[in-house]
């Protein structure tokens, strides 16, 4: 046993040696305690157990395909309006999203693709051909694309059901949908930021679906706008219990609200403190969650070396050389475009773990490993 200022936090800790699942109340009080270097020694003891002394990172393509949306989410900064926004829209072609993907070589593990609800690119013509293309050309590439807002939005566009459009994406290749949608479930919260966005019961059905087909998946909570501490630990409770019932899940990623040029920017930023914490409380509160992800893009390459130390055991990846991630750029982050592998390797080291290469299943590959073949442009 752990020796604690705060008794709360050595009552969750008999509970999770004993595999207790924990409750509400025990969320709450892991987000009050006074005790935040407990804290984060309790969750990093859990990551331990989980992956030891690794932390991983991936060499990956990030690309937002279009940032035309009409779905009007309080919080974002990106979408832009296709008839009184003109000069703000980006909505690629199949052919650039190709040439965007490889224009910095076939050396990369993970293409992650998300975009808005864009009625001229949310289409299975748009998108099966595409991830065809990419398979034959990169078979060692996963395919991370869609948020479950994009799935839902494509199967009412092709009046499917979710398992007949999951099934077209599976035989097209897909291997991940990106964990994006969830925002926050609590219903009350959720009408107020996000009133046109699939709703959490089917957010959940859908990543369900995902799993039973085999198809893998990440989750994620935006936290920092107006949703309250019990929102935050009832959104954990349904996804520990939405992997209990349908398991596939990889990572949770904490998103911290980003406040520029959006409707909810009276919410401000969020704390380093706020940051860690939420860390350390995903990961004791998903417990069959096998990795919580520090995603450098959003809290920062600092915070999220801090978090190395609060539970985390992931920090994503670099970008590629060119891209021009909009999300959370236009939102106002200050973390930049491009990490080199090295980066996070050195940060990983210094936080005293071993970082490991992986794919987006988490496989894991040599820091030098490059592919065989790859046809891209061949
Ligand atoms: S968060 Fe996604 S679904 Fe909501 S408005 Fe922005 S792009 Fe559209």
């Amino acid at each position: 046993m752990t020796r604690f200022v705060d008794p709360a936090l050595s009552e969750v800790e008999a509970k999770l040696d004993a595999g207790a699942a924990l409750s509400i109340d025990d969320g709450l009080a892991l987000y009050r305690t006074p005790d935040l270097h407990g804290l984060g020694r309790l969750a990093r003891k859990r990551k331990e157990l989980k992956s030891g002394k690794k932390v991983f990172y991936v060499l990956n393509r990030y690309i937002n395909s279009t940032n035309v949306c009409y779905a009007g989410c309080k919080f974002c900064s990106f979408a832009a309006d296709e008839f009184k926004e003109r000069e703000r829209v980006v909505r690629m072609t199949a052919d650039q999203v190709y040439d965007k993907a490889f224009e910095t070589g076939t050396n990369f593990n993970q293409i992650h693709i998300v975009g808005g609800h864009d009625p001229r690119q949310l289409s299975l013509d748009y998108w099966l051909p595409l991830m065809r293309r990419f398979k034959s050309a990169a078979p060692h590439v996963q395919l991370s694309l869609f948020t479950a807002a994009e799935l839902d939005y494509m199967a009412r566009r092709h009046r499917l059901s979710y398992p007949e459009l999951i099934a077209k994406l599976k035989e097209a290749g897909l291997d991940n949908v990106n964990g994006g949608g969830a925002e926050i479930f609590a219903e009350e919260t959720r009408a107020k930021i996000c009133p046109n966005k699939v709703t959490s019961e089917n957010w959940l059905t859908i990543h369900e679906e995902l799993h039973r087909q085999g198809i893998a998946s990440n989750a994620t909570m935006l936290y920092g706008q107006i949703e309250s501490l019990e929102d935050r630990v009832d959104h954990f409770m349904r996804l520990r219990v939405s992997q209990e019932r349908s398991p596939g899940y990889n990572a949770f990623i904490p998103l911290a609200f980003h406040p520029d040029g959006n409707e909810l920017n009276d919410c401000g930023w969020t704390s380093g403190l706020d940051d860690v914490r939420t860390f350390a409380v995903a990961r004791l509160m998903l417990d069959n969650f096998d990795h919580i992800k520090a995603y450098w893009m959003i809290q920062g390459l600092k915070v999220c070396q801090v978090a190395l130390q609060f539970g985390a055991d992931d920090m994503d990846g670099t970008h590629g050389s060119t891209d021009e991630e909009m999300i959370y750029h236009a939102a106002g982050t200050r973390s930049g475009q491009y990490v080199d592998d090295r980066e996070f390797r050195r940060l990983i080291e210094g936080a005293g773990y071993i970082p490991v290469r992986r794919n987006t299943t988490y496989d894991e590959f040599a820091w030098d490993w490059a592919p065989e073949k790859a046809t891209a442009y061949a």
